[in-house]
């Protein structure tokens, strides 16, 4: 994927009013290329309306941040699951 992006640490403060434990070390499997890895390692695109992310390895989107303050939607449809360790 070309372009200008972040990687999941820059997503970490936004979502961290959603998970209660740091997201940046979660692991999740991509629902499209059953690529597993950390949050930190996708590409995070900014729009002015929230982020996309990315899978790394297949470059199809993970999850969607809407963020309307004070309303946010997470939609995770690319992710097949998230791992929570506390
Ligand atoms: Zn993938």
């Amino acid at each position: 994927m070309s372009g200008n992006f972040l990687d999941g640490n820059a997503v970490a403060g936004p979502l961290s009013d959603v998970f209660e434990h740091d997201i940046t070390t979660m692991l999740g499997e991509c629902a499209h290329c059953g690529n597993v890895a950390p949050f930190a390692e996708s590409m995070v695109f900014g729009a002015p309306m929230g982020f996309v992310l990315r899978c790394r390895k297949c470059s199809e989107i993970l999850a969607i941040l809407v963020d309307r303050t004070p309303r946010r939607r997470l939609a995770m449809t690319g992710l097949r699951w998230i791992d929570i360790t506390e």
